[in-house]
């Protein structure tokens, strides 16, 4: 944990204004006030939430021949979280300002504070670290606070049929334990053999106790998760490969790689389950912090899940016959971190030589939202129609959009600040010669190309990267 107090969203502001401005993300229930720490998204955002979810499942599922998809229940049976330890352990530790009523994670203000890690401490020793070092309320600047204590981060409802007796149930804090649920499922069903992956993407809730900083830290998010069964003896070998491959993840989706680094847990910072953990992290506008963790997670699900179930979870290996509880490595990723990094990566405003600043999203192809525009130059005919036709080809191909109104300066600029890689413009040279202009979201250089070579132009420009990522992978 790095990231800093609310006061340094500002860094994002101009990224959380262009992200209302051009339908990415909006604040949750807005006509009601907002509802805090939720976010709905928009029409674009959900274009790239989805288009960072299918390259996810393209490049980790169906780049990889021992991979498999499951898409498990948000409700699972709570001895589930008994079992993975997440109702004794999933906790943080918070503590309050007596004089503003403020609440805050105890470890960050220590880390804000004092900057060293609050890793590991227990809670006398936080709140002895905050009552010795006088620390101040980031809110109002008083130094009194309670005494730190714990607080479980996972949300529960209330399971009835009758509104009389109620069991708890909890909304899922990790999508991880509904693949050990199913593991047994897996093997039954299918031919899989160890070393395999299950993967999911899902909905994972926390209850944090200071979420911020726009959808970095949020109470309800999508996580892309791979739990990898292998024997004992692989881990390390299958740690590094595990390491290697989200490298190239964020190469291919176009992350500046100079931004990532590896960050080793301590040993005494481990969680419970856990023997290694590397986080990649991500230098945010607010900070470095974690984008994506790989876990060695032992087999500490699967054999409490064994014991708490009373089924026997082990695998038989059909050449060697030996029987074992396989081991598990655990590449992780959140859906709206991803989000955020690339749209830190790729925001920018360039002056350009008339004086004019333009705002523009660097996405890599493969990730825009819209990947092509069609505008006609004006909005007569038969331009229109020609642009129409034009439209009606590629938008069966790719997300396109179609555009008539207003200058066609300010056509392009929109294009710019949604991330459009390429704008086509039919002109009146299109009439006579049928070419069309194609202009390069990043140069603004146009050429023009014949009409018959449109999409085979398309489809190269807007397909290398994935491709030469693929090759790297297999
Ligand atoms: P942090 O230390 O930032 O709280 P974590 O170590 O608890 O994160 P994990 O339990 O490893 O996170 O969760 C896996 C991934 O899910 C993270 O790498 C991150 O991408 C994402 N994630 C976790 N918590 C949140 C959250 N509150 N909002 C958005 N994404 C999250």
């Amino acid at each position: 944990m790095k990231e800093k107090s609310p006061s340094i969203q500002d860094s994002l502001k101009p990224i959380v204004a262009l992200c209302k401005r051009r339908g990415f993300i909006y604040p949750g229930s807005e006509i009601y006030g907002g509802f805090a720490n939720t976010y709905s998204f928009g029409p674009y955002g959900v274009e790239l939430k989805k288009n960072i979810k299918d390259l996810w499942w393209k490049f980790f599922v169906h780049g990889r021949r021992n991979m498999v998809g499951l898409d498990g229940p948000i409700l699972l049976h709570p001895k589930t979280w008994a079992a993975s330890g997440h109702v004794e352990g999933f906790n943080d530790a918070l503590i309050d300002c007596k004089a503003c009523k403020g609440r805050f994670r105890c470890d960050h203000l220590i880390e804000d504070a004092l900057h060293k890690s609050a890793d590991g401490m227990s809670l006398e020793q936080m709140t002895k670290e905050v009552q010795q070092h006088k620390i101040r309320c980031p809110k109002c600047g008083a130094s009194d606070f309670t005494e730190a204590r714990v607080f479980n981060l996972m949300f529960h409802t209330h399971m009835s049929k009758t509104g009389g007796n109620t069991d708890i149930a909890y909304l899922r804090p990790e999508t991880a334990q509904a693949i050990f649920l199913d593991f047994k499922n897996v093997i039954d069903t299918m031919r899989v053999r160890v070393p395999f992956g299950i993967a999911q993407i899902g909905k994972a809730f926390r209850n944090e106790i200071t979420p911020g900083n726009f959808v970095f830290r949020v109470i309800e998010f999508e996580q892309m998760e791979i739990e990898y069964f292998i024997h004992e003896n692989e881990w390390k070998a299958s740690f590094e490969e595990w390491l290697t491959s989200m490298h190239k993840w964020c190469q291919l989706i176009g992350l500046n790689s100079a931004r990532i680094r590896e960050k080793e847990h301590p040993k005494e910072q481990l969680s419970h389950y856990s023997k290694r953990t590397v986080d990649l992290t991500y230098d945010f506008p607010f900070g470095s912090s974690e984008l994506y963790g790989l876990a060695y997670r032992t087999n500490f699900d699967l054999s409490r899940h064994a014991e708490f179930s009373g089924q026997s979870l082990e695998y038989t290996d059909p050449d060697t016959k030996e029987k074992f509880i396989p081991h598990v490595i655990e590449p992780t990723f959140g859906v709206e971190r991803t989000l955020l990094a690339l749209l830190c990566d790729a925001y920018d405003e360039e002056v350009l030589e008339n004086g004019e600043t333009r705002t523009v999203l660097h996405f890599a192809p493969t990730i825009a939202p819209v990947k092509v525009a069609v505008f006609p130059l004006m909005k007569k005919e038969p331009l229109v129609e020609k642009a129409e036709k034009i439209f009606k080809t590629l938008h069966h191909i790719w997300h396109a959009e179609y555009d008539e109104s207003g200058a066609i300066g300010k056509r392009y600029r929109r294009q710019d600040e949604l991330g459009t890689p390429f704008c086509i413009t039919i002109d009146f040279d299109t009439l006579e010669n049928d070419t069309v202009t194609l202009r390069d979201r990043d140069s603004m250089q146009q050429i023009r190309v014949p009409t018959n070579k449109l999409i085979e132009i398309l489809s190269e420009k807007l397909n290398v990267g994935f491709y030469e990522n693929q090759r790297i992978t297999s």
